[in-house]
């Protein structure tokens, strides 16, 4: 028999490479090779960070994207880079599977995250079964469905009017701000953006084409049971929550972070200062790793901490072409004195502190599951894509600890 082999290709995000190491690592208990692939300036990025771990059985086989000094989010176009990410990462995975073939070690089967259709179109012509890793919740999965298949008008129509909801087959009652923000009109079709819904477009047709149309999503049964059953042609698999095991069941202590940090963890010694707090006094703010909030905004959250007295700790990430002055909050001394600001730090080892009180979150769905996996309790602060659909989840779901990922 052959040994099964899969390639796992992933979009270079840190929201994307996260789970997807994750699903790797259960992969190769199961006694599969698995190889890695994602962008030269992810990799780059990831082995330079303190926090690097390559599992037994993973090989990494980066691929330029064409922007393998990363991608500059005020200069570089992202249509541009979408373009350039599908032509040359088509050729590089073409070039994988028939290296791998050629040195014995065949790929058998390919699964893909989100934005990268493309890589689907790649297996099937070189007749491989591949599955889409979806890593967001089936709930939003199941809106981008029905919105490409016959609520389109519908939902475009719920930007103009405070009162619209939407009752969808097997979901929650939808308001505006609960679906993906790519759905809503003002944000939908034109700006930087605009790219994203015919991407997610082109991600559905490729799984409407498949016989028997498989997606793993990364949710678990109990969290999302009637989300799961929502669209009667797709088979949608529940293979959440993917945290690293320690955190879940403690079955494995040595598996205990993600291992791929694209960001440097903070010199600061936050888990000391944590571990001299009292129990469930922490207020942790993080935003995860893209959203980057206005000077106002942080301003803002920066009064409220004060006002509240509490201990906290806020990721506020280094943002490139921004000088350290102008990063500077107005209120900087009062807040060192009462909490502490990093640039990056272990989300998961901070959220299962026994000192930690409550997440002040964007939602992000890793974010999300790693809060509820740790029974951390969430402010929701959703900025964009499925976030608000996330922070609806844990309004209704995820509320009074009803759910237990490890059932
Ligand atoms: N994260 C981290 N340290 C930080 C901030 C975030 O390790 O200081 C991790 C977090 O645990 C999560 C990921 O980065 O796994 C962010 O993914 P999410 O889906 O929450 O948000 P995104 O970054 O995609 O917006």
């Amino acid at each position: 028999m052959v040994q099964p082999h899969v390639l796992l290709v992933t979009f270079p995000a840190q929201g994307h490479i996260n789970p997807s190491l994750q699903f790797a690592k259960r992969l190769i208990k199961l006694g599969i090779e698995v190889t890695f692939a994602t962008s030269v300036f992810a990799h780059r990025r990831m082995s330079k960070t303190a926090t690097f771990t390559v599992p037994k059985g993973l090989n990494f086989v980066p691929f330029s994207d064409g922007y393998d000094d990363g991608l500059k989010p005020d200069v570089d176009d992202p249509r541009r880079y979408m373009l350039e990410i599908r032509n040359r990462g088509s050729q590089a995975i073409r070039d994988i599977i028939l290296k791998s073939s050629d040195e014995g070690r065949p790929i058998t089967s390919l699964v893909y995250t989100l934005m990268l259709p493309w890589a689907a179109e790649v297996a099937h012509e070189l007749h491989i079964p591949s599955a889409l890793l979806w890593t967001q919740p089936a709930t939003v999965l199941d809106i981008y469905y029905f919105y490409f298949n016959g609520y389109e008008e519908e939902m475009k129509c719920s930007a103009n009017d405070p009162n619209w909801c939407i009752q969808l087959s097997r979901l929650p009652l939808l308001k505006s701000q609960d679906l993906p923000s790519f759905l809503v009109a003002s944000s939908s079709k034109d700006g930087k953006y605009g790219f994203v819904l015919p991407e997610f477009k082109e991600q559905l047709d490729t799984i409407d084409r498949e016989e028997n149309p498989k997606v793993l999503v990364n949710t678990f049964d109990a969290l999302e049971p009637e989300a799961l059953k929502a669209i009667e042609k797709y088979n949608l698999i529940a293979i959440g929550p993917l945290v690293p095991s320690a955190f879940l069941d403690g079955k494995d202590p040595l598996d205990s972070s993600f291992g791929g940090d694209l960001f440097q963890k903070s010199n600061d010694d936050y888990m000391e200062w944590l571990n001299s707090k009292p129990k469930s006094s922490i207020v942790y703010i993080s935003f995860g790793s893209i959203i980057n909030l206005s000077r106002n905004q942080k301003e803002e959250i920066a009064k409220g901490l004060i006002e509240i007295k509490r201990p906290f700790l806020w990721v506020i990430r280094d943002q490139e072409n921004v000088k350290e002055d102008e990063e500077k909050l107005s209120c900087m001394i009062e807040l060192e004195k009462q909490g502490k600001i990093v640039p990056w730090c272990s989300q998961l080892e901070v959220l299962t502190h026994p000192s930690l009180g409550c997440f002040v979150s964007h939602c992000g769905w890793n974010s999300t599951l790693e809060s509820l996996s740790s029974g951390v309790p969430v402010a929701a602060f959703p900025h964009w894509t499925d976030q608000g659909t996330n922070a609806k989840l844990i309004e209704d779901v995820c509320d009074g600890n009803k759910i237990d990922p490890q059932k």
